[in-house]
């Protein structure tokens, strides 16, 4: 199956906003085995998008559009989806009572553009939208060669894009195709994507069925392998042997076979540990406390975070020594070591981590260049420091600091685990 995205939307084009549904989208479909072969951004201009979607549907089978299903004057996408198939819209009674009952229960006045939401193409499937009023759709048709064609209409806020398409796209994608696809993945870290392409090198090269990709995030590689075959259980059959390849080569770097990011997956793992949790950061100013924090339940873990971001409060809030901080300055290995052993101490935690560096783009001295940062963690098991030179931004040097404390978690979790 052969798919194309449109994403409709002057905001895209304009740069408003990133077009992530397209990346999320694609990622996706091709974890079922559907080749995405083109993605193609349009504003809210019914020719343009006309155009767009004729020309997707002359060499795609399967055609998704997210965006522009909204009663407003500029969403278009129904209306012109209708017309490039020759359908008329149609009144649909029950949606419209439940359009009717979705403003009352929030106190809101229905205006009669909202009538628009409950027109729909003669023939297609409603999709409906438990997050929000514009309902999707699936268009379907059969040419006069007899090859059939879906387009698949979605809202264009991600929450509503997503669950509609994990909720009914993909079922009905997967039982049109007959067969089934069966996606196994593996995330790592402390690794980077050339690397874990190249371990993997021989599987990647002449792969058909399973097929095996991998993918670059911050600081996290993602591979996937994918089966189809008649069953899942076939397919399931099929991925045995990869997974005890990857898991021979890579098991050091697989932080999780979810689709959980770094963070989550350590902030579970802090929970389910029964471990405590502190923090002591500097050049961070409190983002490894903040991220975590994002973790529904860390309340169990984290305790404490000290944002000590001067030699003074390092000294009066942590207990750094003065002699340290002198004779080694505030970013080094010694003023790290200090600063997690102390903030285990002070909190009472079992894991004390510290971070202390330049994030810049100002503050480099002659030794020190900015992006040097130490980070440290100490715990029952004693301390370790780890001194990282990082690049980019300010921004991206916080980020990667952030990023290696959790690997340093991970790791710690690991440890204490044997
Ligand atoms: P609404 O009923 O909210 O008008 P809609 O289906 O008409 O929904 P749009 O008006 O096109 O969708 O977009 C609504 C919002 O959804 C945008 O302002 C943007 O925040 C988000 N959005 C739309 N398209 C995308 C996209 N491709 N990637 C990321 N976000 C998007
Ligand atoms: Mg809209």
């Amino acid at each position: 199956m052969n798919c194309e995205l449109i994403s409709v939307g002057t905001e895209i084009l304009t740069g408003a906003i990133l077009n992530t549904n397209a990346r999320w989208l694609s990622e996706e479909l091709s974890g079922m085995g559907i080749n995405v072969r083109r993605q193609t951004s349009v504003g809210d201009n019914p020719e343009r998008l006309e155009e767009s979607l004729r020309a997707a549907l002359s060499s795609a089978d399967l055609v998704i559009l997210t965006g522009g299903l909204g009663p407003t004057q500029d969403d278009l996408t129904k209306e012109t989806t209708a017309k490039v198939f020759n359908r008329a819209l149609q009144l649909h009674p029950e949606i419209e009572k439940e359009l009717r009952a979705w403003f009352s229960a929030r106190g809101y006045e229905m205006t009669e553009n909202n009538l628009s939401q409950a027109m729909f193409p003669e023939g297609c499937t409603i999709l409906p939208n438990p997050n929000g009023t514009a309902p999707g759709m699936l268009i379907e048709s059969m040419d006069r060669w007899g090859c059939d064609k879906a387009v698949f209409l979605l809202p264009g806020p991600p929450g509503e894009m997503k669950a509609m398409f994990d909720a009914q796209v993909r079922p009905l994608l997967a039982s049109r195709s007959g067969q089934s696809v069966v996606s196994h993945y593996y995330q790592l870290t402390g690794i980077g994507e050339s690397a874990a392409e190249d371990a993997l090198m021989d599987l990647v090269d002449g792969q058909t069925n399973p097929t095996i990709a991998t993918y670059a995030k911050p600081d996290q590689v993602l591979v996937r392998v994918t089966a189809s075959a008649d069953t899942d259980a076939d397919a399931e059959r099929m991925l045995t042997e990869y997974d005890k390849i990857i898991h021979e080569r890579l098991s050091d770097f697989i932080f999780t076979e979810s689709r959980e990011t770094l963070l989550e997956t350590v902030g579970k793992d802090l929970i389910a540990g029964g471990l405590n949790f502190s923090a002591a950061e500097s050049c961070t100013g409190g983002l490894v406390c903040a991220e975590l924090a994002q973790i529904p339940g860390i309340s169990a873990s984290l305790k404490a975070g000290l944002v000590t971001y001067s030699n003074e409060m390092k000294e009066k809030l942590l207990g750094v020594s003065h002699e340290t901080l002198e004779r080694f300055g505030a970013v080094s290995p010694e003023t790290a070591r200090e600063m997690c052993e102390n903030v285990r101490r002070i909190t009472g935690t079992d894991i004390g981590v510290s971070v202390t560096g330049i994030a810049g783009p100002d503050g480099a001295t002659a030794d020190k260049p900015v992006g040097l940062v130490y980070t440290g963690i100490c715990s029952g098991n004693g301390t370790k420091i780890v001194k990282n030179q990082f690049f980019g931004s300010r921004t991206a040097v916080q980020q990667r600091t952030v990023n290696k404390i959790l690997q340093m978690v991970r790791e710690e979790l690991k440890y204490s685990k044997r």
